[in-house]
């Protein structure tokens, strides 16, 4: 007898988008992350003010459309995150640098109670607790998660992180 272990987590995917038509980079990230996860469900759409540094060229002043996508995923973070990066090539993503404009940000925002630190990816997302445009969205599709991280804001649910 064969057995197939998988350990199936709950992914929480933060989305933007400043240039170009950002409506539609929003709906063709949504479509390739469709494909990735399962029983995929999005937020509801928000005009956010970029973050910038002080002193960032004013053209890079313009508003973000974010959102932000939950379902399933037997993928681990790595894997998951090689594919948000390539799916953020293929729709034409331009590297302007840190806080600079971008045509689609693909962010994981939590993978369930999964805590992971590497070189380069963190889940929960690094500044998820700073970010309305990521807990706003994050708290209305799954208002019940808990932050998994040891510290000040251990089992806090989404709900009540993103009402303080
Ligand atoms: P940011 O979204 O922070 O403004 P980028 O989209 O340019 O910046 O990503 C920079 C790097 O952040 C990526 O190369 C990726 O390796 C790293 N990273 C670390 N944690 C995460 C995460 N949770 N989700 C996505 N990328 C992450
Ligand atoms: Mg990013």
């Amino acid at each position: 007898m064969r057995y197939l272990y998988f350990n199936t987590h709950m992914v929480i995917i933060g989305l933007g988008s400043n240039v170009g038509d950002r409506s539609a980079m929003l709906d063709k990230a949504c479509e390739a992350l469709s494909l990735i996860l399962h029983d995929m469900r999005c937020s509801q759409r928000m005009e956010t003010a970029a973050l910038l540094p002080e002193n960032a060229p004013a053209e890079w002043d313009i508003p973000f459309l974010n959102m932000a996508v939950c379902g399933t995923t037997t993928l681990s973070p790595q894997a998951l995150c090689e594919k948000t990066q390539h799916i953020e090539q293929k729709l034409g993503r331009i590297k302007r640098g840190m806080w600079g404009p971008r045509e689609i940000d693909i962010d994981i925002l939590a993978m369930g109670e999964t805590v992971f630190v590497s070189d380069n990816l963190t889940v929960p997302h690094k500044a998820l607790l700073n970010r309305d445009f990521a807990l706003k969205p994050l708290a209305e599709l799954v208002p019940d998660w808990r932050y998994p991280v040891p510290g000040e804001w251990f089992g806090k649910t989404a709900r009540e992180i993103a009402t303080q």
